[in-house]
């Protein structure tokens, strides 16, 4: 009998499992795919290490957690800096004095506030969606530019009909800095995320190819407590419906040059080109070496369907409304604790779902 079984190997499980080991807990990850990391999960191609499910750029202000990782690997000094292409004319990304001297050739500061200052005039109280907060924070000619069509192919929504919150996780910056993140920490691992993660799984029993929900029981007997961090629907066979999520869908290819895009993120912000953004995966290792080929992953956002890879979740009323009413009947679980991206139903970055894993397993452990 394990103390713990964990269900998925993704970054929530594996802190679970790396912390329950470390205080003499017997533990077994099972996950469904193939590999450990869960959707972070990078493997190498022409000595490139490939983000499979999604570029991800480690950043934090948590120095708990910035600590923390930093025992299962080092981190390289990648800073995210994307660029956005608005049919063929080029703007820095976030939001900052680059992005305006561009936009209307302003030069100081001051320029720049009072553009946007008279531009936001038209959005009058607090901003009630994802459009009037954009206009509000930035004014109508980036919104119409580097926003609007970006966000309504990643969402499949209109802007009308999305929360605010979503773009405020982007800066809006008077300096010229390019730094997509306000964190005190970032960078990638060196070596990889799959590295990273089995490091953190090392000692620990951990099998891969298994389908937990298709042998529940079974695989309950097996341990007193079950940490699930696959999605919470699914656990209760979407007694109530289905949760919805964006997908993503990666077009990636192999090509014979050194440099498709000389940065790692290009974002396609007008509404026609079909992808949302290309990645150039080495450029996350700032092409070490002298690599004459280079990979790169076409991004295509989808409105998820059953069989589909979960990535974002849609935290709009309705499917709020629905996650409580999941959140309900896994209260009252004794033995299972649900967790992460999926099981939380959360647009967890990836030091989020390091914290709350490693707080939930203090209060497991609390006396
Ligand atoms: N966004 C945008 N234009 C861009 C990049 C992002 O309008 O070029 C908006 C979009 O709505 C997106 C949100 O900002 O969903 C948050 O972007 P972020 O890069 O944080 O999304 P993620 O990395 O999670 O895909």
């Amino acid at each position: 009998m394990y103390d713990y079984l964990i269900v998925g190997a993704g970054l929530y499980g594996a802190v679970f499992a790396r912390e329950a080991a470390d205080l003499g807990k017997s533990v077994l990850v099972i996950d469904k795919r193939q590999h450990v990391g869960g959707n972070v999960y990078s493997e190498d191609i022409e000595g490139i290490q490939v983000h499979r499910y999604g570029a991800h750029i480690f950043h934090t202000n948590d120095a708990e957690v910035w600590s923390y990782v930093q025992r299962f690997s080092d981190f390289n000094r990648f800073t995210n800096s994307p660029v956005a292409n608005y049919k063929g004319e080029l703007y820095s990304l976030p939001f900052n004095m680059y992005t305006f001297n561009k936009m209307w050739n302003v030069v100081t500061p001051q320029e720049a506030m009072a553009i946007i200052e008279e531009q936001r005039k038209e959005i009058k109280g607090v901003p009630e969606n994802l459009e009037e907060q954009a206009i509000s924070l930035v004014g109508r000619d980036v919104y119409e530019k580097l926003i609007k069509g970006y966000t309504e192919k990643q969402w499949g929504r209109s802007c009308k009909d999305l929360p605010p919150f979503i773009i405020r996780r982007l800066p809006v910056r008077f300096t010229f800095d390019n730094n997509y993140f306000n964190a005190l920490y970032q960078g990638i691992p060196v070596g990889g995320y799959t590295k990273m993660v089995e490091n953190m799984l090392s000692g620990i029993e951990v099998r891969t190819g298994v389908d937990y929900l298709e042998d529940k029981e079974k695989w309950d007997a097996l341990a007193e407590r079950v940490i699930y961090t696959g999605p919470i629907d699914a656990y209760y066979n979407y007694q109530y419906g289905y949760l919805e999520y964006r997908s993503v869908r990666f077009e990636t290819e192999l090509l014979d040059i050194p440099n498709f895009q000389g940065n790692a993120a290009v974002n396609y912000t007008d509404r026609e080109t079909p992808w949302t953004r290309i990645i150039e995966h080495k450029w996350f290792e700032f092409g070490k070496g002298n690599q004459e080929k280079t990979v790169i992953s076409r991004e295509y956002s989808s409105e998820w369907k059953p069989g589909d890879e979960p990535y974002y979740p849609v935290n709009d009323k309705k499917n709020s409304d629905l996650f409580e009413k999941y959140k309900s009947l896994s209260r009252q679980e004794e033995k299972v604790f649900f967790g992460g991206r999926l099981g939380e139903y959360k647009y967890y970055d990836m030091d989020q779902v390091i914290k709350a894993s490693l707080e939930a397993f203090r209060n497991a452990t609390r006396i």
